[in-house]
Formats: structure tokens, C-alpha cells, sequence
């Protein structure tokens, strides 16, 4: 028998709004409940793979994120000392995506266009200063609680409420994982790098042994990405003194660009020992948690919400087995531990490593992935997360 409740959705962040935008799409009735009194307008995740791209275009937000964001048509690696080490094109990738690039767009703006497409959809609503406090399974529904004790039923629950998921911690549900000892600071500027590094792609990672960093575009600055020893107090990396000094490792002798957001974070690799519990059901942040070098969290929880609201819905409507949730848990979490820990990791240690050999072997491996096409065209493979799809698609 059909549940008549709608599916609650716990958190408006880029991932509850997905998968709201998608189970609205398969016809199903979705509340969705976000703490904030508005839409977060936060600077975070900024990197849209191409993948993401086709999913998000086939929800008719991609246009308008495109329109919104900078298409980076490349990457590359590069050090100090010795300049560019790998450049790659994302082009070679127009065999299997329709977005053959990375999309630079700040996180909020889709939250934005999603809202806009989602507020006259029949079936949905959403309810700000609504602020989840935990969740309970009843057999055939579940029950969400508020903070001010309002309790609001559905038939199913999506915990997209970020990495501190009341919804994943009232179900009692570990987070698997380890915190990285130093933090990341960013640093944004409208100060136009490309004015004084040659030849600089949309989106640069320097490996250093002392300190690596990475430049990324965005619309109106560049976002500089720092690592901050454990050592250095949260109050002293928040002052210009901290910034120039950061900044100074950029170009030699330049340090004096003005400084427009500056956002420091711990840095995590978590993965809820479970993405289904019952009728609970964990998507993003609230999933899962890795360091932002090759821009997989946010995707990677975007492509959660989509393969879990695809098969939500079938459920919902009577077409399927409550156990292919299952196949949600198996799919998303084997890629998750598999491809986007794994790879976000050695992404980090692969720009940190101290040692000059392990330095040397990175850097000469790059510059042999990106001179040969065949070798490049599958290293983007990865690094668009086009495998780790491909991947989730053959778990059964
Ligand atoms: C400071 C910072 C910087 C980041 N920078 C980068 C980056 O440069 N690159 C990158 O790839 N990723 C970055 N990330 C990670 C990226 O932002 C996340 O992966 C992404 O936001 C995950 O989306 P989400 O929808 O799962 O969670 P979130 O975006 O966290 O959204 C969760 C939503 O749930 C709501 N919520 C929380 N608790 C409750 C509750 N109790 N009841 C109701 N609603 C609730 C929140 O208000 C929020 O709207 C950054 C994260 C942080 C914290």
C-alpha cells in the first residue's frame, strides 16, 4: 500500500534541494525543513563537475548555473619552482558528457535556482526556521521532531542537514573517520591572478613540500586554499598579517592583494556507517565528509540525491521493494569509501608530500598523464567523478 505522507527532507543545503527537485519530478510529495530563516548565502563549495552538470540539466538548472558560474575549460598542476607540471583539458571528455568542463559557481547560487524552479511545484513546500532536533522510525512512517518540540510526520526521511546531521545522530548511526590535525583557510580576492601568472588555468593546484595551495576562479575573485598548522591559533589566521604572509607564497614579492572573505575550516574524512537506517535515509554532507582538493564532496553528494531520490520515488509510488534503499546504501557508500575518500586523501598528500622523491614521482607521473591522450582522457575520467558513477552503476 501507497505511504500517503510526503517524504520530509531535512535541510534546504544543495543536496536536500536536489533531492527534493527530483522526487518532485517522480511526482512525490516533499516538505522540506531547513533550519536557517533563509537560504544559506555562505561562500563554500564551488566546483560543479561535468557529470553534476548533465544530472543538474536534466532537473533545468544547468543553464542558468552556467550562465551564473565560469566554465573552466582546464586544469593544471604547477609548483613554484618550476611553473605549469600537467595541464589537462576537459574538452577530450565530449565523448561522454555534455558539459565537457568544470563549472565555477558558488553553491548558493543553486540552492537559489533550485528554489525558484521548486516554489509554485505542486507537491512541494518548504518551511524555514524549522530546526530538526532528531527523528524516529514508526514501522510504515517516521516522525520528525523540531526544536520546539512540533512533530511532523512523512513517510520517508532524507538527512541532508549537513555534517553535524541531527537526523544521522538521533538515529544513532557512527561517522566513521578521522580529522585532518591542520584546518584550511581560504582567502578570497577580486585580485586578478591571470594578470600575473602566465598562462594560469581557472583552476591551479601548486604541490609544495613546505606548502601547497590552490587558485581557483570564481566569478569575481579567486579563492586561495591554504593548509594552517595545527600550532597557529583560529584568531591569529583571521588577521591581514596571516593573510599577506599566505598570500606572499603565491608570487614572490607580491603579498598586498585586498582580501574579501576569508573562511577557516576543519577538515574531516567521514563516512556514516550507514546511508539507510528503516525509513531514515542519509544524502551529502550528513553521509559523508572529505577534504575540498578535487571539489568531491559536494558532488559527490549531489550525485547522492539523485540516485537515492530515483529510487525513492519508485518505492513511494508502489513500484519497487523498500530494499532497493538498500542498493542506495551500497552504491553511494561503496563509491564513497572507495573512490572519493581514497581520492581526495591522496589528493591531499600528493600536493603536501615532504620527501623530494615522493615529490618528483608526483610531479613526473602528471606531466606523463597529461602528454599522452589516452592516459589523460581516463585521469579525467576520475577526476570529473564520471568513474565513480560508472562505478556505483554496476553494484548491484
Ligand atoms: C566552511 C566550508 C567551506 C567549504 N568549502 C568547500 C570548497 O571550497 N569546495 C568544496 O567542494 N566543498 C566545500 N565545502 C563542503 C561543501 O560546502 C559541502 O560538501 C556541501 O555544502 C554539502 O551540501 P549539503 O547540502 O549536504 O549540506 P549543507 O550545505 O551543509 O546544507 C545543510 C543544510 O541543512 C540545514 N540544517 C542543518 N541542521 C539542521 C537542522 N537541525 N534542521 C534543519 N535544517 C538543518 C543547514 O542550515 C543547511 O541549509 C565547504 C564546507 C564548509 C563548511
Amino acid at each position: 500500500m501507497r505511504a500517503p505522507e510526503p517524504v520530509l527532507v531535512v535541510g534546504a543545503g544543495p543536496v536536500g534541494l536536489v533531492a527534493a527537485a527530483e522526487l518532485v519530478r517522480h511526482g512525490v510529495p516533499v516538505q522540506v525543513l531547513e533550519a536557517g530563516p533563509e537560504l544559506s548565502g555562505e561562500m563554500r563549495g564551488s566546483t560543479f563537475h561535468a557529470p553534476t552538470l548533465d544530472m543538474l540539466d536534466d532537473l533545468g538548472a544547468a543553464k542558468a548555473m552556467i550562465e551564473q558560474g565560469i566554465v573552466a575549460p582546464h586544469m593544471q598542476y604547477r609548483s613554484r619552482d618550476q611553473g605549469i607540471i600537467a595541464a589537462f583539458d576537459f574538452g577530450v571528455l565530449a565523448d561522454v558528457t555534455r558539459h565537457p568542463f568544470r563549472l565555477q559557481c558558488e553553491q548558493f547560487k543553486l540552492t537559489r535556482i533550485l528554489h525558484d524552479l521548486l516554489r509554485d511545484k505542486p507537491g512541494f513546500s518548504i518551511r524555514f526556521d524549522a530546526r530538526v532536533s532528531g527523528c524516529v522510525s514508526h514501522g510504515d512512517s517516521v516522525e520528525v521532531t523540531l526544536d520546539d518540540g512540533e512533530r511532523i510526520a512523512g513517510s520517508y526521511v532524507i538527512g541532508a542537514d549537513g555534517a553535524r546531521s541531527p537526523i544521522r545522530k538521533s538515529s544513532g548511526i557512527e561517522f566513521e573517520g578521522f580529522t585532518w590535525p591542520e584546518r584550511f583557510l581560504v582567502l578570497s580576492t577580486p585580485f586578478d591572478f591571470a594578470e600575473i601568472i602566465p598562462d594560469l588555468a581557472d583552476v591551479s593546484y601548486y604541490a609544495d613540500p613546505e606548502e601547497w595551495f590552490f587558485l581557483l576562479k570564481v566569478p569575481g575573485v579567486w579563492r586561495a586554499m591554504f593548509p594552517v598548522p595545527a600550532e597557529v591559533p583560529d584568531e591569529e589566521t583571521l588577521t591581514d598579517a596571516y593573510a599577506r604572509a599566505r598570500f606572499a607564497r603565491i608570487v614572490a614579492g607580491r603579498d598586498d592583494y585586498p582580501t574579501r572573505h576569508r573562511t577557516l575550516y576543519r577538515v574531516h574524512q567521514r563516512v556514516a556507517k550507514t546511508f539507510r537506517q528503516g525509513r531514515v535515509l542519509l544524502a551529502g554532507d550528513a553521509a559523508h565528509i572529505n577534504n575540498p582538493l578535487g571539489g568531491m564532496g559536494l558532488n559527490g553528494g549531489v550525485h547522492d540525491a539523485f540516485n537515492l531520490a530515483a529510487k525513492l520515488a519508485q518505492v513511494w509510488h508502489g513500484e519497487a521493494e523498500e530494499t532497493l534503499l538498500d542498493l542506495y546504501d551500497r552504491q553511494r557508500r561503496g563509491v564513497t569509501v572507495e573512490h572519493v575518500q581514497r581520492q581526495t586523501i591522496a589528493n591531499k598528500q600528493n600536493l603536501e608530500a615532504k620527501e623530494p622523491e615522493a615529490q618528483r614521482a608526483f610531479r613526473e607521473r602528471m606531466a606523463d598523464t597529461a602528454a599522452d591522450p589516452a592516459k589523460a582522457h581516463a585521469y579525467l575520467l576520475g577526476v570529473s567523478m564520471i568513474n565513480s558513477l560508472r562505478r556505483a552503476a554496476e553494484i548491484a
